[in-house]
């Protein structure tokens, strides 16, 4: 398994995050960048540098301005007097409130859902340096079958035209939109992370050539809340082209691999040239802040299923927060998968 990282996706350090009314270390630690890489490293597989493919992979699923006030917000932080080390606002744009506003607060605003994405000094490089991990894992997964992205911050809250839920950047979504450029299409996206891939969902909704397919914990109390259910099944020219899975809180491996298993008979009958698995850890039964129950031996079953599909893939790193569990279950996930392939 060919893996691609750069030390540049650690420059985004987050430090707090409000959670249930009460500030605590953010949960999307740079740590976890090391973690990942000794874990693949461990592994015995092969790490390798992105490379720099541009800006337009990214722009080929996100709105310019979007892109460009990411890119440029820490060094226009000057127009917000009193500035600490990051920028954060605490006013959000409302469907009802959407007129485009000039100041950078205002624009933080727009263009973010939650306050779990502070832009901090190095904020763009990583989430830049993500992304091409992204694109490089899609083109090694089309020229040689297989490979792995370690992106964070991670990328599937992230719409189009907003940052959210600890993203920025929609890394599978990139990884997805290079492969249709490459192939043609159809392509898919299968996110086995513990919440509902909503940006994913949002950015190819109406689309046919990309399908999405999501197996997570039911959003009805539990993050993203507002997109995830089963009856969301895409729109216009997608209709048909979105699937829902949730599955109750604390649901172990038996019921989420039957989800997995379901999802992947939905991206067989669609016959992808390509396939992007969101490959979130946090459904492990240890994560601090998921809700399902998946032992590692569920996350192997899980990853040979999806290698025996026998599909060009590219396993895009999402969630999975600091545990001991985090490590063991990537280096086994990445074990697995090549032991099936
Ligand atoms: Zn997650």
């Amino acid at each position: 398994m060919r893996i691609f990282h750069t030390p540049d996706t650690a420059r985004h350090d987050p430090e707090r995050y409000w959670r249930r009314g009460t500030p605590i270390p953010h949960p999307e630690q740079a740590a976890r960048y090391a973690i990942l890489r000794d874990a693949a490293l461990r592994g015995g597989h092969a790490l390798a540098a992105p490379g720099d493919h541009g800006l337009d992979p990214i722009r080929a699923v996100h709105d310019p301005d979007y892109v460009a006030f990411l890119a440029e917000a820490w060094a226009r932080r000057a127009e917000m007097p009193g500035i600490g080390d990051e920028i954060l606002t605490g006013a959000f744009a409302r469907p009802q409130m959407h007129r485009k506003p000039a100041g950078l607060l205002g624009l933080a605003g727009l263009y973010m859902a939650d306050t779990s994405t502070p832009i901090r000094a190095g904020t763009w490089p990583a989430v830049y340096g993500a992304a091409q991990c992204a694109v490089a894992a899609a083109d090694a997964a089309l020229a040689s079958g297989h490979a792995y992205a370690l992106c964070r911050p991670p990328g599937h809250h992230a719409y189009a035209d907003s940052a959210g839920g600890f993203c920025f950047l929609n890394n599978s979504a990139v990884a997805a939109a290079r492969m249709l450029a490459a192939t043609g299409g159809p392509v898919a996206i299968l996110d086995i992370d513990v919440h509902h891939g909503n940006g994913t969902q949002g950015i190819f909704y109406a689309r046919a050539d990309v399908l999405t397919v999501s197996v997570h914990a039911d959003p009805s109390d539990y993050f993203p809340f507002f997109a995830g259910y089963a009856d969301e099944t895409g729109e216009g020219p997608g209709a048909g082209f979105n699937g829902n899975l949730p599955l109750p809180p604390g649901s172990g491996d038996a019921p989420w691999l039957a989800a997995v298993e379901a999802g992947l008979a939905r991206v067989a009958a669609h016959a992808p040239r390509g396939l992007v698995v969101a490959l979130g850890l946090d459904a492990a039964e240890d994560d601090p802040i998921g809700a399902l129950r998946v032992t590692q031996a569920g996350f192997e079953a899980a990853a040979a299923r999806i290698a025996e599909a026998g599909l060009p893939t590219a396993l895009v790193q999402e969630g999975g927060y600091l545990c001991a569990a985090l490590p063991r279950n990537l280096t086994a996930f990445l074990a697995a998968f090549d032991a099936a392939r």
